[in-house]
């Protein structure tokens, strides 16, 4: 089979097509023929080496397809089953193994390619915006990145549960989408000092949660635009990870919170994964939310793909076709 392999850690060009032999599923893992394959901006982290990984590594953490071989003791899946899987290694190939834990069978309403752009972007979106900081009418917060593939989802659901969203993105284009997905202000971070304007936009209050996926470049400004006993949610470094914080600058802030949550602890039993990604495939499957995808590429432009999200030039989701 066709995959895409890393050997070595490093810019775009350490991602090669390799030929393969096709996995065998060990005991609780299921082989899957892949339809469409998530590319997120994690897969940058494992390519360049930030996020440690045994190599030679297939990059992926998510992806959708029918199951084709079953291993010992699989008690909730079959072959034929149309199904998706998320924060698992492997997706950009065209047969994966996946363990039977990180599953979800599809709703009849949704279709491969939606599946592999929503699950592990569009979970995300609602565990930042319903548990880590539920969000409720008459919360004014703060997204970084708004056009994103979290960002467009988040900005949705944060709109939708009441919340007055002010987004930042780096151009105009980018800052129409984050308006059509709810946004009320948007900000061009790029080009104007945000802390700034949240401060002119709040009166001077500051938001009650700050969504920071960006990182490097915003994290310590982030810190100031919250309002006393506020929370920042930092979930990503796309701009590169934040340096060591002492914890005195939560106090000096205003006795603030900050988490920096990840997906994984926000799905820890079958229970939860089943409750939020059933939760998000409602919402898509009902037309509350509405799902961006950007750009599919043929497998063997990885390379072009991941280039194109890592020089900011996406918005919403991209996806990988084997
Ligand atoms: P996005 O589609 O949001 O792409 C990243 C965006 O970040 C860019 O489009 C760009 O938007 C913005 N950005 C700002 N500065 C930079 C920079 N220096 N280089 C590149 N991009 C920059 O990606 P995803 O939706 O896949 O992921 C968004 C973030 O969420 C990532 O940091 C990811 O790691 C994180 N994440 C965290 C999870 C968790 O559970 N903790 C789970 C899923 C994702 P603009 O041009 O508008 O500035």
């Amino acid at each position: 089979m066709k995959a895409i392999q890393i050997a070595n850690p490093g810019g775009p060009e350490s991602l090669r097509l390799v030929e393969i032999e096709r996995p065998i599923p060990a005991p609780n893992q299921v082989l899957i023929e892949v339809r469409a394959i998530g590319v997120n901006y994690v897969d940058i982290y494992y390519r360049e080496g930030i996020y440690p990984a045994a190599l030679p590594l297939t990059p992926g953490q998510e992806g959708a397809g029918v199951i084709v071989e079953v291993g010992d003791q699989v008690e909730k899946f079959r072959v034929g089953d149309q199904v998706a899987w998320c924060m698992y290694l492997g997706a950009y190939a065209e047969y994966a193994v996946v363990p039977e834990y990180h599953l979800v069978h599809l709703p009849a309403t949704i279709d491969f390619e939606q599946a592999a752009a929503i699950l592990l972007q569009g979970m995300t979106a609602q565990y930042l915006a319903t548990s880590t900081f539920s969000l409720k009418p008459g919360n004014t917060l703060l997204l970084h990145a708004a056009a994103g593939g979290v960002g467009l989802l988040l900005t949705q659901m944060a709109a939708q549960a009441g919340a007055h969203v002010i987004g930042t993105v780096s151009t105009e284009e980018k800052a129409e989408l984050a308006r059509l997905a709810g946004a009320q202000d948007v900000i061009l971070y790029t080009h104007q000092d945000f802390e700034y304007e949240v401060k002119r936009i709040t009166g001077g209050r500051g938001v009650d949660v700050v969504y920071d996926s960006v990182g490097k470049t915003t994290f310590e400004r982030s810190l100031k635009c919250l309002r006393p006993r506020g929370m920042l949610v930092l979930f990503g470094a796309s701009s590169g990870p934040v340096p060591p914080v002492d914890p005195i600058h939560l106090s000096l802030n205003g006795s603030i919170f900050l988490t920096r949550p990840s997906l994984a602890h926000y799905t820890l039993t079958r229970a939860e994964l089943d409750a939020r990604s059933g939760d998000v495939f409602g919402r898509l499957g009902s037309g509350k939310l509405q799902l961006r995808i950007h750009q599919k590429f043929p497998l063997v432009d990885v390379v072009r793909a991941q280039e194109e999200l890592q020089a900011r030039r996406t918005t919403g989701k991209i996806l990988l076709i084997p």
